[in-house]
């Protein structure tokens, strides 16, 4: 068995469960900019205590190497927990992360979002650096 294999992936604009990574296709080497990372941009996935994004993580594959660098790892703990019961909780968490990247050549970069209860999906977007 590997992730390979559980890891789901489909269209974002068609399936609420898909990371979307919003990202410049085009970077300059070593300057700074934003990534944002998300579940739920164009169909919203449901956040309540029984059903909700958990988490994302964010790497990096270089084009130039063998290796995934872990880029970020976005925790979503809120979920309207309560002691008055399940939903009744006085905050959410919506599953939206950014960081802020350098990079030093092209590559892609890959999510993996986790749903307690429908597992995990992924995307990906690749950038390219400039000199
Ligand atoms: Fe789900």
């Amino acid at each position: 068995m590997k992730f390979a294999e559980v890891v789901q992936t489909a269209d974002w604009k068609t399936e609420k469960h898909v990371p979307v990574i919003v990202a410049p296709k085009t970077v300059k080497a070593g300057e700074k900019f934003v990534v944002e990372v998300s579940v739920g941009k164009e169909i919203a996935h449901p956040n309540t205590t029984e059903h909700h994004i958990r988490s994302i993580l964010l790497c990096f594959k270089p084009e130039a190497g063998k290796f995934a660098y872990e880029v970020g790892s976005f925790e979503f703990s809120a979920h309207a927990e309560s002691v008055e019961g399940p939903n009744k909780g006085p905050i959410i968490t919506e599953p939206v992360a950014q960081v802020v990247l350098k990079l030093a050549g092209s590559g892609t970069l890959l999510a993996v979002a986790y749903c307690n209860i429908h597992g995990l999906w992924e995307s990906f977007q690749e950038i390219k650096v400039e000199a």
